[in-house]
């Protein structure tokens, strides 16, 4: 019986994309197979005669992948890619491409990957675009020799992405979304764009590199998870709209060279920029460790389940390259602080200034962080100069103080047998009080005037205590004026 060979059913149907132009309706010219509609290629059985597929796709000419279905336990044949076009192809297994070279340009526009996607060691001599696609397992672009750009312009990576080890890559990720962990570790781009890149897991750029003149990392992530910048080159990159209270900048360098435009930062009592490293240090927000942990219990259970997908690779769990110490975060902090200093952002080197010190005391012991220390003192009057309230009230309540004491000790005014002291001179009661608050008013002058080192009125102690408390007022009565000013200064710098 003669079977009548019909024409492939297959159309590019999803109109209104930003592809080429013969993309657009694209009818598949191969015969039918097996009666069901469709060739071997675009028949979307995903357990379909693999051996058979690979045979036919052998005898191609045209690497002309266009919609093509790869089944699940297809391999590729050792071919030479050369322009292959994989737009909206769907990859049913994990697609190996390790190790392959792919000369002239690459295509994989809304291509998606249903398990692993490995290309591990290839080379693309051309521009390869993965515009649109979708990865559904681990994508490994470990040690991918990129001659020319990769595009990543709106991908959606479900899974894990490895980009650790390439070098010189032109990356473009705008409006990427990595939803678990990605690592672009020891990674060099000489151009590259982050411009709405969404990182919602753990995300590492250790020792990340960006050779070229900006790279825009504006990651407006809905739920940021954490992104370690740990020993990354800051040089050249600029921070746009980026969500920075999860990012951990710790022992990156030319720090003063990148930008940052309208980020979003942690917020803390009077200081509207806080790093995510402080925070962790003193216990505020949930350690990466713990973070971490979750995360490999999570991939432990998925692994039993995936194994074949991770092509036997054994996956390390995130960590921070480096250990967080408090000498590192104040390194940071004060690496921050030149960074708004040198742009005259007085204000908010001020709230790195404070992360800066807090640090230098939190790194002392129990009793040098609490009160017996440069550090603690500077903390307890004035929150490290940058509060000018909390010193005025100290100094307004020293002088009370030293102001009651010495109107019941005594004070010998100058020039006078007399001593003025309460309750020695009148027995009256109205004058009594009326005396009172005159021994107490010309006290309170006498201790300003000893606080703020001027000649007032001219009288001494009488009384050894009174003596004492004049000394203790000539240490923390200018003490405490210097503070008051340096925070005027701090806030009114311009
Ligand atoms: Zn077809």
């Amino acid at each position: 019986m003669k079977v009548e060979l019909r024409p492939c059913r297959y159309v590019q149907s999803r109109f209104g994309l930003p592809v080429r132009r013969e993309l657009e309706g694209y009818t598949c010219p191969k015969p039918e197979w097996s009666g069901e509609g469709y060739c071997i290629f675009h028949n979307p059985n995903p357990d379909k005669d693999h051996e058979m597929f690979r045979e036919q796709l052998k005898l191609q000419l045209q690497q002309c992948f266009i919609g093509f279905i790869f089944p699940r336990r297809f391999t590729f044949p050792s071919i030479d890619f050369h322009d292959a076009d994989f737009a909206f192809s769907r990859f049913c297994g994990t697609a190996d491409f390790q190790n392959m070279t792919f000369s002239g340009k690459t295509n994989f526009q809304y291509a998606t990957f249903h398990e692993g996607a490995n290309f591990r060691g290839s080379r693309f001599k051309a521009d390869v675009d993965f515009i649109g696609s979708e990865f559904t397992g681990t994508a490994w672009f470990n040690d991918t020799i990129l001659d020319a750009c990769i595009g990543f312009i709106s991908t959606h990576f479900k899974g894990e992405v490895w980009f650790a080890g390439i070098s010189n890559a032109i990356a473009d990720m705008t409006g990427a979304i990595f939803e678990k962990e990605v690592h672009f570790h020891n990674t060099t781009f000489s151009a590259s764009s982050f411009i709405e890149t969404q990182f919602m897991g753990i995300t590492t750029f250790g020792y990340f590199k960006h050779m070229g003149n900006r790279s825009d990392i504006d990651a407006a992530s809905k739920a940021p998870k954490i992104v370690f910048f740990e020993g990354v080159d800051m040089k050249h990159l600029l921070f746009r709209e980026a969500d920075l209270t999860r990012a951990s900048f710790s022992q990156c360098y030319n720090l003063d060279q990148a930008s940052f435009y309208d980020c979003k930062w942690n917020t803390e009592s009077g200081r509207s920029h806080v790093l995510y490293d402080e925070l962790e240090l003193r216990g505020k927000v949930e350690p990466w460790e713990k973070m971490a942990e979750r995360e490999i219990k999570r991939r432990k259970g998925k692994n039993q389940i995936n194994a074949d997908s991770n092509n036997g690779v054994e996956i390390q769990p995130a960590q921070p390259l480096l250990d967080v110490k408090h000498s590192a975060v104040e390194e940071t902090c004060r690496a921050f602080k030149k960074h708004f200093e040198d742009r005259r952002n007085f204000l908010v080197a001020g709230d790195f200034h404070e992360g800066e010190m807090e640090m230098r005391r939190l790194a002392k012991g129990t009793w040098g962080r609490r009160f017996f220390s440069i550090e603690a003192i500077y903390w307890l009057l004035s929150q490290y100069g940058q509060r000018w309230l909390r010193p005025l009230v100290c100094f307004i309540v020293l002088n009370l103080i030293a102001a009651t004491l010495y109107s019941l000790t005594g004070l010998q005014l100058e020039g006078d047998s007399l001593v003025i002291r309460w309750g020695s001179n009148l027995e009256s009661s109205l004058l009594f009080w009326a005396d009172s608050i005159y021994i107490y008013l010309q006290a309170l002058l006498y201790s300003v005037s000893v606080s703020a080192l001027l000649r007032g009125i001219g009288a001494t102690p009488n009384h050894i205590f009174g003596l004492f408390v004049q000394t203790v007022q000539f240490v923390l009565g200018p003490l405490l004026i210097f503070l008051i000013g340096l925070a005027i200064r701090r806030r009114l710098r311009r």
